[in-house]
Protein backbone atom coordinates (compact mmCIF):
# COMPACT_ATOMS: atom_id res chain seq x y z
CA UNK A 1 0.00 0.00 0.00
CA UNK A 2 1.60 3.26 -0.82
CA UNK A 3 1.51 5.97 1.28
CA UNK A 4 0.81 9.60 1.66
CA UNK A 5 3.87 11.87 2.82
CA UNK A 6 5.98 13.96 0.50
CA UNK A 7 9.92 14.50 0.55
CA UNK A 8 11.29 17.17 -0.87
CA UNK A 9 14.95 17.15 0.62
CA UNK A 10 16.76 13.72 0.48
CA UNK A 11 20.00 13.20 -0.93
CA UNK A 12 20.24 9.69 -2.98
CA UNK A 13 23.91 9.77 -2.05
CA UNK A 14 22.74 9.69 2.20
CA UNK A 15 20.11 6.73 1.16
CA UNK A 16 23.34 4.64 1.63
CA UNK A 17 23.02 2.53 3.94
CA UNK A 18 25.57 0.90 6.32
CA UNK A 19 24.95 -2.58 4.87
CA UNK A 20 24.87 -1.17 1.29
CA UNK A 21 28.38 0.09 2.04
CA UNK A 22 29.67 -2.64 3.11
CA UNK A 23 28.46 -4.09 -0.68
CA UNK A 24 30.26 -1.69 -2.39
CA UNK A 25 33.15 -1.50 -0.29
CA UNK A 26 32.98 -5.74 -1.54
CA UNK A 27 32.16 -4.76 -5.16
CA UNK A 28 35.47 -2.45 -5.55
CA UNK A 29 38.27 -3.96 -3.02
CA UNK A 30 38.06 -1.41 -0.49
CA UNK A 31 37.20 -2.48 2.82
CA UNK A 32 38.83 0.22 5.01
CA UNK A 33 35.92 2.40 3.91
CA UNK A 34 33.28 0.31 6.19
CA UNK A 35 36.17 0.17 8.91
CA UNK A 36 36.53 3.99 9.02
CA UNK A 37 33.16 4.94 8.65
CA UNK A 38 30.98 2.68 10.90
CA UNK A 39 30.89 1.42 14.18
CA UNK A 40 31.85 -1.87 15.52
CA UNK A 41 29.07 -3.68 14.95
CA UNK A 42 29.24 -1.98 11.31
CA UNK A 43 25.21 -1.46 11.48
CA UNK A 44 25.93 2.79 11.91
CA UNK A 45 28.13 5.44 10.75
CA UNK A 46 29.96 7.39 13.35
CA UNK A 47 31.38 11.00 12.80
CA UNK A 48 31.98 14.20 15.27
CA UNK A 49 30.72 17.64 14.19
CA UNK A 50 29.96 19.16 10.95
CA UNK A 51 33.03 19.00 9.60
CA UNK A 52 33.83 15.39 11.03
CA UNK A 53 30.06 14.57 9.06
CA UNK A 54 31.48 16.05 5.66
CA UNK A 55 34.19 13.88 5.85
CA UNK A 56 32.50 10.66 6.80
CA UNK A 57 30.14 11.79 3.81
CA UNK A 58 32.62 11.98 1.33
CA UNK A 59 34.71 9.18 2.22
CA UNK A 60 31.62 6.76 2.06
CA UNK A 61 29.99 8.13 -0.99
CA UNK A 62 33.20 7.46 -2.57
CA UNK A 63 32.39 3.80 -3.71
CA UNK A 64 29.11 5.41 -5.57
CA UNK A 65 31.36 4.87 -8.70
CA UNK A 66 28.97 3.31 -11.58
CA UNK A 67 25.66 3.55 -12.41
CA UNK A 68 24.82 0.12 -10.81
CA UNK A 69 25.79 1.28 -7.27
CA UNK A 70 23.27 4.06 -7.90
CA UNK A 71 20.73 1.77 -9.06
CA UNK A 72 20.86 -0.38 -5.87
CA UNK A 73 20.92 2.42 -3.57
CA UNK A 74 17.80 4.40 -5.08
CA UNK A 75 16.30 0.75 -5.09
CA UNK A 76 17.19 0.74 -0.78
CA UNK A 77 16.20 4.80 -1.11
CA UNK A 78 12.72 3.45 -2.29
CA UNK A 79 12.54 0.72 -0.07
CA UNK A 80 12.99 3.37 3.34
CA UNK A 81 10.18 5.28 1.72
CA UNK A 82 7.40 2.54 1.04
CA UNK A 83 8.27 1.63 4.61
CA UNK A 84 7.62 5.72 5.99
CA UNK A 85 4.46 6.15 4.29
CA UNK A 86 5.90 8.35 1.20
CA UNK A 87 4.30 8.38 -1.99
CA UNK A 88 6.62 10.93 -3.66
CA UNK A 89 9.77 12.34 -3.13
CA UNK A 90 12.46 14.52 -5.19
CA UNK A 91 16.01 13.22 -4.81
CA UNK A 92 18.64 15.30 -4.91
CA UNK A 93 21.84 13.75 -6.83
CA UNK A 94 24.96 15.66 -6.85
CA UNK A 95 26.30 15.97 -10.33
CA UNK A 96 29.07 18.37 -9.31
CA UNK A 97 30.61 15.53 -7.39
CA UNK A 98 29.60 12.92 -10.33
CA UNK A 99 31.82 14.90 -12.75
CA UNK A 100 34.32 16.02 -10.27
CA UNK A 101 34.86 11.90 -10.23
CA UNK A 102 34.65 11.07 -13.91
CA UNK A 103 31.57 9.65 -13.43
CA UNK A 104 29.18 10.57 -16.68
CA UNK A 105 26.08 12.20 -14.95
CA UNK A 106 23.60 10.69 -17.87
CA UNK A 107 24.46 7.22 -17.59
CA UNK A 108 23.58 7.69 -14.06
CA UNK A 109 20.20 9.46 -14.80
CA UNK A 110 19.36 6.45 -17.23
CA UNK A 111 20.15 3.63 -14.26
CA UNK A 112 18.25 5.45 -11.86
CA UNK A 113 15.11 6.85 -13.94
CA UNK A 114 15.12 2.89 -14.94
CA UNK A 115 14.86 2.15 -11.10
CA UNK A 116 12.86 4.66 -10.28
CA UNK A 117 9.86 2.93 -13.12
CA UNK A 118 10.46 -0.04 -11.04
CA UNK A 119 10.08 1.65 -7.57
CA UNK A 120 7.04 3.44 -8.90
CA UNK A 121 5.15 0.32 -10.10
CA UNK A 122 5.92 -2.12 -7.37
CA UNK A 123 6.26 -0.05 -4.36
CA UNK A 124 4.08 3.12 -5.09
CA UNK A 125 6.50 5.35 -4.44
CA UNK A 126 6.94 8.11 -7.39
CA UNK A 127 10.92 9.27 -7.94
CA UNK A 128 11.70 12.57 -9.31
CA UNK A 129 15.51 13.99 -9.62
CA UNK A 130 17.05 17.20 -8.63
CA UNK A 131 20.62 17.46 -9.99
CA UNK A 132 23.39 20.07 -8.10
CA UNK A 133 26.13 21.91 -7.68
CA UNK A 134 28.69 22.34 -5.28
CA UNK A 135 29.04 25.77 -4.41
CA UNK A 136 32.75 25.96 -3.15
CA UNK A 137 33.98 23.90 -6.59
CA UNK A 138 32.94 27.50 -8.41
CA UNK A 139 30.78 28.80 -11.36
CA UNK A 140 32.23 27.00 -14.37
CA UNK A 141 31.73 23.64 -12.71
CA UNK A 142 28.19 24.52 -11.77
CA UNK A 143 27.58 25.42 -15.32
CA UNK A 144 29.11 21.69 -16.64
CA UNK A 145 26.42 20.36 -14.15
CA UNK A 146 23.90 22.12 -15.21
CA UNK A 147 24.25 21.65 -18.66
CA UNK A 148 24.72 17.69 -18.07
CA UNK A 149 21.06 18.09 -15.84
CA UNK A 150 19.32 19.70 -19.05
CA UNK A 151 20.73 17.02 -21.05
CA UNK A 152 19.25 14.56 -19.02
CA UNK A 153 15.79 16.56 -19.07
CA UNK A 154 12.31 15.88 -17.80
CA UNK A 155 12.21 12.46 -20.12
CA UNK A 156 14.76 11.28 -17.14
CA UNK A 157 12.88 12.43 -14.59
CA UNK A 158 14.60 15.46 -13.80
CA UNK A 159 12.41 18.44 -12.06
CA UNK A 160 14.57 21.02 -10.38
CA UNK A 161 18.32 22.11 -9.78
CA UNK A 162 20.17 22.67 -6.65
CA UNK A 163 23.16 24.05 -5.34
CA UNK A 164 24.82 22.10 -2.31
CA UNK A 165 27.79 22.40 -0.47
CA UNK A 166 30.11 24.81 2.06
CA UNK A 167 27.72 27.76 2.23
CA UNK A 168 30.87 30.10 3.49
CA UNK A 169 32.99 29.01 0.71
CA UNK A 170 30.40 30.36 -2.13
CA UNK A 171 27.77 32.65 -1.44
CA UNK A 172 24.15 31.96 -3.60
CA UNK A 173 24.60 34.81 -5.41
CA UNK A 174 27.48 33.90 -7.80
CA UNK A 175 25.16 31.38 -9.61
CA UNK A 176 22.35 33.97 -10.34
CA UNK A 177 23.03 33.25 -14.25
CA UNK A 178 22.97 29.65 -13.82
CA UNK A 179 20.00 29.74 -11.84
CA UNK A 180 18.23 32.46 -14.54
CA UNK A 181 18.62 29.16 -16.99
CA UNK A 182 17.07 26.94 -15.10
CA UNK A 183 14.24 29.06 -14.45
CA UNK A 184 13.94 29.58 -18.45
CA UNK A 185 13.82 25.96 -18.82
CA UNK A 186 10.82 25.69 -16.51
CA UNK A 187 12.53 24.04 -13.81
CA UNK A 188 12.20 24.26 -9.93
CA UNK A 189 15.12 26.06 -8.02
CA UNK A 190 15.97 24.91 -4.67
CA UNK A 191 19.29 26.16 -2.86
CA UNK A 192 20.50 24.65 0.37
CA UNK A 193 21.36 28.03 2.58
CA UNK A 194 20.81 29.48 6.15
CA UNK A 195 21.88 25.45 7.28
CA UNK A 196 24.23 26.40 9.96
CA UNK A 197 23.15 28.77 12.64
CA UNK A 198 26.29 29.53 14.09
CA UNK A 199 27.06 31.69 10.50
CA UNK A 200 24.82 34.58 11.94
CA UNK A 201 24.67 36.91 9.19
CA UNK A 202 25.94 35.38 6.59
CA UNK A 203 23.48 32.73 7.21
CA UNK A 204 20.98 34.85 6.71
CA UNK A 205 22.89 36.54 4.00
CA UNK A 206 22.88 33.30 2.15
CA UNK A 207 18.73 32.63 2.53
CA UNK A 208 18.10 35.75 0.98
CA UNK A 209 20.24 35.65 -1.68
CA UNK A 210 19.32 32.67 -2.61
CA UNK A 211 15.96 34.08 -2.93
CA UNK A 212 16.22 37.24 -3.92
CA UNK A 213 18.77 37.07 -6.50
CA UNK A 214 18.89 32.95 -7.46
CA UNK A 215 14.58 32.84 -7.48
CA UNK A 216 14.56 30.32 -5.58
CA UNK A 217 11.43 28.77 -5.37
CA UNK A 218 13.04 26.30 -2.14
CA UNK A 219 14.88 26.54 0.45
CA UNK A 220 16.90 23.70 1.82
CA UNK A 221 17.21 24.17 5.89
CA UNK A 222 16.92 28.17 6.00
CA UNK A 223 17.28 27.12 9.88
CA UNK A 224 19.26 30.82 9.93
CA UNK A 225 15.98 32.52 8.88
CA UNK A 226 14.35 31.69 12.16
CA UNK A 227 15.78 35.06 13.92
CA UNK A 228 14.98 37.41 10.96
CA UNK A 229 11.84 39.00 11.16
CA UNK A 230 12.59 40.73 7.94
CA UNK A 231 13.73 37.21 6.35
CA UNK A 232 10.65 35.25 7.42
CA UNK A 233 8.01 37.91 6.37
CA UNK A 234 9.49 37.63 2.71
CA UNK A 235 9.50 34.05 2.57
CA UNK A 236 6.11 34.20 3.58
CA UNK A 237 5.25 37.21 1.10
CA UNK A 238 6.92 35.34 -1.53
CA UNK A 239 5.67 31.87 -1.02
CA UNK A 240 9.04 30.33 -0.37
CA UNK A 241 9.00 27.03 0.73
CA UNK A 242 11.33 26.02 3.22
CA UNK A 243 12.73 22.45 3.45
CA UNK A 244 13.09 21.65 6.65
CA UNK A 245 15.07 19.21 8.42
CA UNK A 246 15.49 19.50 11.98
CA UNK A 247 17.07 15.71 12.60
CA UNK A 248 19.68 16.41 10.15
CA UNK A 249 20.39 19.92 11.68
CA UNK A 250 20.44 18.31 15.40
CA UNK A 251 22.92 14.88 13.98
CA UNK A 252 25.43 17.61 12.13
CA UNK A 253 25.73 19.94 15.08
CA UNK A 254 24.31 22.88 13.16
CA UNK A 255 21.61 23.19 16.12
CA UNK A 256 23.01 22.69 19.56
CA UNK A 257 19.57 21.17 20.68
CA UNK A 258 15.99 20.07 18.88
CA UNK A 259 14.08 22.95 20.68
CA UNK A 260 17.12 25.53 18.54
CA UNK A 261 15.05 24.69 15.28
CA UNK A 262 12.61 26.87 14.44
CA UNK A 263 10.30 25.19 13.01
CA UNK A 264 7.69 26.51 15.45
CA UNK A 265 8.87 30.11 14.06
CA UNK A 266 8.16 29.26 10.85
CA UNK A 267 4.59 27.79 11.27
CA UNK A 268 3.77 30.79 13.43
CA UNK A 269 4.96 32.91 11.10
CA UNK A 270 3.26 31.58 7.99
CA UNK A 271 6.73 30.10 6.24
CA UNK A 272 5.51 27.36 3.91
CA UNK A 273 7.59 24.29 5.40
CA UNK A 274 7.76 20.84 5.48
CA UNK A 275 9.66 18.14 7.17
CA UNK A 276 12.93 16.24 5.50
CA UNK A 277 15.23 13.83 6.12
CA UNK A 278 18.28 14.88 4.24
CA UNK A 279 20.41 12.36 4.84
CA UNK A 280 18.29 9.39 6.25
CA UNK A 281 20.33 6.22 5.98
CA UNK A 282 23.52 8.62 7.42
CA UNK A 283 21.46 9.57 10.36
CA UNK A 284 18.94 7.28 10.41
CA UNK A 285 15.99 9.44 10.18
CA UNK A 286 12.63 8.80 8.87
CA UNK A 287 9.62 11.07 8.22
CA UNK A 288 7.81 9.04 10.84
CA UNK A 289 10.88 10.02 13.72
CA UNK A 290 10.42 13.51 12.34
CA UNK A 291 6.80 14.35 12.60
CA UNK A 292 6.86 12.16 16.16
CA UNK A 293 9.82 14.53 17.35
CA UNK A 294 8.10 17.86 16.25
CA UNK A 295 5.13 16.54 18.17
CA UNK A 296 7.19 16.49 21.37
CA UNK A 297 9.70 18.91 20.96
CA UNK A 298 7.75 21.79 18.59
CA UNK A 299 4.14 20.57 20.03
CA UNK A 300 3.27 20.31 16.47
CA UNK A 301 -1.14 19.49 16.55
CA UNK A 302 -2.84 17.15 14.30
CA UNK A 303 -3.78 20.01 11.74
CA UNK A 304 -0.11 21.32 11.74
CA UNK A 305 1.22 17.64 10.51
CA UNK A 306 -1.75 17.72 7.85
CA UNK A 307 -0.39 21.36 6.77
CA UNK A 308 3.29 20.63 6.34
CA UNK A 309 2.39 17.73 3.88
CA UNK A 310 -0.22 19.94 2.43
CA UNK A 311 2.71 22.78 2.07
CA UNK A 312 5.32 20.24 0.69
CA UNK A 313 2.43 19.12 -2.55
CA UNK A 314 1.64 22.80 -3.15
CA UNK A 315 5.77 23.01 -3.29
CA UNK A 316 6.53 19.80 -5.43
CA UNK A 317 8.28 20.76 -8.59
CA UNK A 318 6.86 18.32 -10.98
CA UNK A 319 3.28 19.98 -11.51
CA UNK A 320 2.29 16.50 -13.00
CA UNK A 321 2.64 15.11 -9.85
CA UNK A 322 0.19 17.13 -7.74
CA UNK A 323 -2.15 19.50 -10.09
CA UNK A 324 -2.34 22.06 -6.87
CA UNK A 325 1.40 22.60 -6.73
CA UNK A 326 2.72 25.95 -8.22
CA UNK A 327 6.05 24.98 -8.85
CA UNK A 328 6.56 27.83 -11.83
CA UNK A 329 9.75 29.64 -11.50
CA UNK A 330 9.50 33.54 -10.59
CA UNK A 331 11.64 36.00 -11.54
CA UNK A 332 13.99 36.94 -8.17
ZN1 LIG B 1 20.67 18.60 2.01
Amino acid sequence: MSGTRIELHTHLEGALTPQRLVTLAERHGQPGVPAACLNAAGDAYVHEGFQGFLRLFRDATSLLRTPDDFRAVAGDLGNQLAADGVAYAEVTVSFGVLLRRGIPPRSVMEALADEAARVGEEQGVVLRWIPDAVRQWGLDAAWRAWEAAAGCGRELGVVGFGLGGDEAAGPAADFAAVFAEVRAEGLGVTIHAGEVTAMGDHGRRSVRDAVEICGARRIGHGTAAGADPALLELLAARGVHVEACPGSNLATGAVACPADHPLRVFLDTGVSCSLNTDDRAFFGLDLESEFASARTVFGLTEAEEAGLTAAARVAVFDRQAYPDSRACPDSP
